[in-house]
């Protein structure tokens, strides 16, 4: 079956009652017949029928043995670093989610874990950067909110070579478009929140693994931390889960026709978007993926933070708002929002440009988008007119 179907027939209906849509279970704790004898559930910490239901679903997508649902996609994040040790060293995508880049950088760093930093969109950057003690590859492609690709295979082909873990946080991509487990990394994580939830409404994490052991790993330090995601959560991820192809496929198709509006607008000197022949690594895109996404990034002629912020105060339907891979369109401006605490130097060398706005794109239509900012970039020329008259 495709993945189309597999989303909405993975799941069965409950044997109980033959409800179709899954049960919540809301519990805390399950009865035991004997001390030590149940039914597969004690506790919810440690499983839960509904949580459960959304983590079979997930490893289903991904093509893993195990999935795990987490309380948030950090708190996944959080779980993965967990599995290392003092003296063991990550390299990481130069552009990583800035979430992670505190958890790194603030947190685990006080605790003897290193981090490199690499243009991972060069495999060759990579293999340069291992050492013995590098213990995990952590890769996001495309990137926030740059939208750098980077080669899957060819990375874990180094990765496998150095003993280490590649991980592919998939949360742009979704399964829909990429499948990072078929192509050799080890460790999927989702940002549940975005495109696999979809709807703007529920914070969640997820892990899929295909080994079985890691998931067990995994899996125990959850269960010794405690960050799980709520059944309430787990009910409304599949919920969102079900329309998933058809979400991202329009969105794909709409951020498509956009980018291509905004590359060809006098006011726009640059645009990031993976399907855009003019992407550097958009045949790598290709190669890997089967659609590309809903987050489009672009900087203007006039390359000041002001300009950007001038701008996004005139879009009307797409929503000035943190967040992305809902059903309605968001803008934001990375360098003032997302990307603030990052130091202009370092933002500036990764890309992220004083004027770049990030979009993500939801479901309205896409004429309706490209009207949105048309009247926007207009009023941004009418008033640099006024003022100049002035
Ligand atoms: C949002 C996001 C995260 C963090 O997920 P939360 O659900 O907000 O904790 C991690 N990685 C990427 C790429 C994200 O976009």
């Amino acid at each position: 079956m495709r993945i189309e179907t597999r989303i909405l027939h993975t799941l069965p209906h409950d044997p109980l009652t033959g409800a179709v849509s899954v049960p919540i279970y809301q519990t805390s704790t399950f009865e035991q017949e004997a001390p030590g004898i149940n039914k597969g559930f004690d506790y919810s910490r440690t499983n839960n029928p509904t949580r459960q239901a959304f983590e079979e679903l997930l490893a289903e997508l991904e093509g893993g043995t195990r999935g795990i649902a987490f309380s948030s996609g950090l708190a996944a994040v959080d779980a993965v670093l967990k599995l290392l040790s003092s003296g063991d060293e990550i390299i990481a995508v130069d552009d990583i989610y800035g979430g992670t880049y505190r958890a790194l950088h603030t947190i685990y760093n006080r605790f003897g874990i290193t981090v490199k930093h690499a243009d991972t969109s060069d495999p060759g950057n990579v293999l340069e950067a291992i050492r013995p003690r590098t213990k995990l590859i952590w890769l996001e492609t495309p990137t926030n909110p740059t939208l750098k690709v980077s080669d899957i295979r060819a990375i874990a082909s180094i990765a496998k070579a150095a003993n280490a873990l590649l991980l592919v946080d998939n949360t742009f991509c979704s399964p829909i478009a990429q499948q990072p487990l078929k192509l050799g990394a080890d460790i999927v994580l989702h940002s549940i929140t975005k495109y696999i939830a979809g709807h703007s409404d529920v914070i969640g994490g997820g892990i899929v693994v295909k080994d079985e052991e890691l998931g067990q790993r995994i899996k125990y330090v959850q269960n010794a931390t405690g960050a799980v995601l709520g059944p309430q959560d787990s009910w409304l991820a599949i919920r969102g889960a079900q329309t998933l192809s058809l979400r991202y496929a329009h969105i794909s198709n709409s951020a498509q026709k956009v980018a291509e509006f905004l590359s060809s607008h006098p006011d726009v000197a640059g645009v990031n978007y993976p399907g855009l022949r003019s992407h550097p690594n958009h045949l790598v895109a290709r190669a890997q993926s089967s659609a590309f996404g809903g987050v489009i990034s672009f900087w203007l002629k006039d390359d000041r933070e002001e300009a950007a912020v001038e701008l996004v105060k005139y879009t009307q339907l797409i929503t000035l708002a943190e967040s992305l891979g809902g059903v309605k369109s968001l803008v934001c401006v990375p360098s003032r929002m997302t990307h603030a605490s990052v130091p202009r130097d370092a933002r500036i060398a990764a890309g992220i440009h004083d004027s770049l706005v990030r979009v993500s794109i939801g479901l309205e239509h896409p004429a309706d988008l490209i009207g949105d900012l048309e009247q926007a970039f207009a009023k941004v020329t009418e008033r640099v007119t006024e003022q100049t008259l002035a």
